[in-house]
């Protein structure tokens, strides 16, 4: 009689090392339901009950590394991404996965398709700059619309969809509302106590401050196990550093919080809060007289928390490190500020670090990037792509601020804004500006030398009129 081996029960340990280990600084740690479990490191891998599929797979000698995986909650719920020796991405999935993710793998092999698994048929799909979710829990699914340049939840199939300025790199959460997104930058918002304390022990800070974003520029990778009961069972590595071993905080079902730590960096970093998390429970005030619109204004970042005088609400309570718009400068060392919620209030300069830089009020933008554009665009003359930023560059998400020094100087929140200064913003009109920069148009422009290269800066133009195209033909009625 033939015996089947149980999965469980195979040492597929020389397999796994058969395998190549994943680049510097890149790891997959899928936490499933009991324990199984799946680490994949630039030193190698580990796992405990792989189903039986990923087994024959991996024993088959055609898996080149394991770049990604993740358990959903039922022993056929699971999703793996290989890189295959003959070239290309392949993928194994279980029989109980949702079937348009099944769907979405099936015969795609040239792009990376990765899935995050949640408890009870929770799961989003990410590749290329799309993503697709369902039951996602609602402060992580608030992010992901937040982040994204475009957004749809449909409400029949349960789904929702976004498209970003730049794919996603990582996502997972816990259903306590703890998650963590790796997108252009960091951002995350953990519930649990081990985890908070954990991150404050990563990063060396106390309470509300911090990581600067320079210290989050070593962070590695994270991953939250989602199957818990309570957010504690988590991930938290950075980046290597030459030389050395990587640092990282651990915790995992069973064991106590293993750390290595080596802290060489000293903690006076007093940039602002990164990836500034919601609910942080302020009450700011509204002037009396709300001021008008301003034709210039200039912003200020607050160097201290709360506000000078605590009693007197006029003043605007403020976050150490908050950035604030000056609209209004009264005199005295008096400004009225205005915060990202739009709540305005009075602060005084000895709170406040000023920026020199003085911003248009969008009408006198929009002028003056109507007539600039008219010099500069005459063909075969351009031989750089105009500095967009300095017509508007008021955004100040920290997402953003990323997608304007990596892309073409503005984000979709900055050409919304200086496109509404021609006091014609419709789709008619975005219509006819997207075609300005239709990079088979723009070309004549372009000297020869820099055509190809301007192309695609004119082309990112044209898409992100499009995105905002989108906005307005998706916007509820
Ligand atoms: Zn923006």
């Amino acid at each position: 009689m033939a015996l089947t081996t149980p999965a469980a029960h195979i040492d597929i340990s020389d397999a796994l090392s058969a395998l190549q280990p994943l680049e510097r600084d890149e790891y997959v740690v899928a936490f499933g339901p009991g324990d199984r479990q799946f680490c994949g490191t630039p030193y190698g891998y580990s796992a405990s009950h792989l189903p039986a599929s990923v087994i024959t797979d991996i024993m088959g000698g055609e898996v080149k590394r394991i770049v990604w995986a993740s358990f959903g909650s039922d022993g056929n719920s699971f999703f793996f991404a290989y890189e295959a020796k003959r070239g290309g991405y392949a993928y194994r999935v279980g029989t109980s996965i949702a079937y348009e993710i099944f769907e979405m793998v099936h015969d795609n092999s040239s792009s990376l398709i990765r899935v995050q698994l949640g408890n009870d048929g929770a799961y989003i799909i990410w590749f290329g700059r799309f993503w697709i979710s369902k039951r996602l829990p609602a402060a992580l699914l608030r992010h992901l619309v937040q982040i994204s340049q475009t957004s749809v939840a449909s409400r029949t199939m349960g789904r929702s969809y976004g498209m970003m300025s730049e794919g996603l790199a990582n996502v997972t959460w816990h259903a306590d509302d703890s998650y963590y997104v790796k997108h252009c930058t960091h951002a995350w918002n953990f519930e649990s106590e081990i985890m908070l304390e954990s991150w404050k022990k990563l990063w060396q800070i106390e309470e509300q401050a911090g990581p600067s974003a320079h210290d989050l520029a070593d962070l590695a990778y994270v991953s939250i196990d989602t199957h818990s009961t309570r957010a504690e069972t988590f991930v938290f590595i950075k980046k290597q550093p030459e030389d050395k071993e990587a640092d990282f905080i651990t915790h995992f079902p069973h064991e106590d919080v293993v750390s290595r730590l080596t802290h060489l960096k000293a903690s006076t970093d007093t940039e602002p809060e990164q990836a500034s998390k919601e609910g942080t429970g302020q009450h700011l005030q509204t002037t009396q007289n709300e001021p008008n619109v301003p034709h210039t204004y200039r912003w200020a970042r607050s160097k201290n928390k709360g506000r000078p005088h605590p009693g007197e609400t006029r003043e605007l309570s403020m976050k150490k490190g908050e950035m604030v718009k000056v609209i209004q400068e009264p005199g005295n060392n008096w400004y009225i500020v205005e915060n990202k919620r739009g709540e305005k209030g009075w602060a005084h300069a000895i709170w406040l670090d000023l920026d020199s830089k003085v911003y248009a009020d969008p009408r006198a933008a929009y002028a003056r990037f109507v007539e600039e554009m008219d010099q500069l665009l005459k063909p075969g003359r351009l031989r750089s792509f105009p500095d967009l930023g300095q017509y508007m560059d008021a955004c100040t998400e920290t997402l953003c601020q990323e997608i304007k020094q990596n892309g073409i100087g503005i984000c979709s929140h900055d050409l919304a804004k200086l496109l509404g200064g021609s006091g014609r913003y419709s789709r008619e009109f975005l219509r006819d500006e997207r075609n300005k920069w239709h990079p088979d148009k723009f070309a004549r422009f372009c000297h020869t030398d820099f055509r190809e290269y301007l192309k695609k800066d004119a082309e990112a133009m044209f898409v992100l009129h499009g995105v905002l195209i989108d906005i307005l033909e998706n916007a509820p009625q």
